[in-house]
């Protein structure tokens, strides 16, 4: 064994179930690890897996599983081929996707996506946050890298919702709000977090589509001004302190219409998810913006 695979759960060349044939690493260090495998049993289609350790302290591949399962034949949801467990591992197989938003942003000049680009990204992004929402679920983990792009022909123009290790139901089984708890421990990512989040307080609705307006913040200006400070709280008081003017410089006026609206909701409350799209809507007709021009990614 090389240094650089130790620690990891599969290897290079392993099938599972007679079925899944492991191609590489693509990612992981959170709760799983990612691999892309081949389906030997289905024309050596490529396909994505998650694992985790039976042995790690947090399991939360079952909650993925059920997540996934629920959200099948949802626009922004990936395929679900299979889960299961041995002594070693749980595992997770779905349809595989290309590069996610944090890398396509990265590689990108400047490190921003143009108006066009950032915008239906957007609209796209938050589709997939009602429709897991309509499911009785928050994601709670909404960041650039939990979404990507599709990989096929059919699909590279989509975007895929990923990682519902964070996610938590929001209604019971009578289709009711839970209660919210007094106190929550925080989860999420320091960057995208809702001010919510960072208060400890128990998250709704809402607090994804706070995630999903720093991510388009970051996407149109290339960075957040919290962008190096790792201290949670630091970063929960510049964000509650934050002079939206500045902000916001540049963007379109809509961009403060959102974050308004978003101001205005409590825990149970409901989002309007059409006010919201229609103000994203109504940046791509004032800016001319067409649906089928290229993803920034796209240009040569
Ligand atoms: P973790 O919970 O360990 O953070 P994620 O589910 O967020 O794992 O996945 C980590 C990374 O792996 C993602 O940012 C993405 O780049 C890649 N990835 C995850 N799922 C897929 C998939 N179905 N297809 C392609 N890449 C994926």
């Amino acid at each position: 064994m090389t240094s650089s695979s130790e620690g990891e759960i599969l290897q290079v060349g392993q099938v599972i179930r007679e079925r899944w044939k492991i191609k590489a690493k693509i990612g992981g260090g959170g709760f799983g690890e990612i691999y892309e495998a081949t389906d030997v049993q289905n024309h050596h289609e490529r396909v994505a897996i998650k694992v985790e350790s039976s042995k790690a302290t947090k399991q939360v591949l079952k909650m993925e599983v059920a997540v996934l399962r629920r959200l099948q034949g949802k626009k922004h949801a990936c395929k679900f081929y299979g889960c299961g467990r041995n002594d070693k591992f749980n595992y997770l197989v779905m349809s595989l996707q290309g590069k996610n938003l944090a890398d396509l942003r990265r590689e990108a000049p400047k490190q921003c996506f143009n108006l066009s680009t950032a915008v239906r990204v957007g609209i796209q992004i938050l589709n997939g946050i009602r429709e897991i929402h309509s499911i009785g679920f928050l994601h709670r983990d909404v960041k650039p890298s939990n979404f990507a792009m599709g990989r096929t022909s059919q699909t590279m123009r989509n975007v895929y919702m990923l990682d519902f290790g964070l996610a938590r139901q929001y209604l019971n089984a009578k289709g009711e709000i839970r209660s919210p708890r007094s106190a929550a421990g925080f989860r999420g990512t320091v960057r995208y977090a809702a001010v919510t989040a960072h208060k400890n307080k128990e998250m709704g609705r809402q607090d994804d589509l706070w995630s999903l307006f720093y991510m388009l913040t970051e996407f149109l200006q290339g960075q957040l001004p919290w962008r190096k400070i790792k201290d949670k709280d630091e970063v929960g008081k510049m964000k509650e302190e934050a002079d939206l003017v500045v902000l916001l410089d540049d963007c379109p006026h809509e961009m403060h219409l959102f974050v308004a609206h978003l101001k205005v909701l409590g825990y149970a409350d409901t989002p309007d998810y059409v006010y919201l799209e229609s103000l994203l809507n109504k940046i791509v007709a004032e800016n001319e913006i067409s649906w089928d021009e290229p993803y920034d990614w796209e240009l040569g």
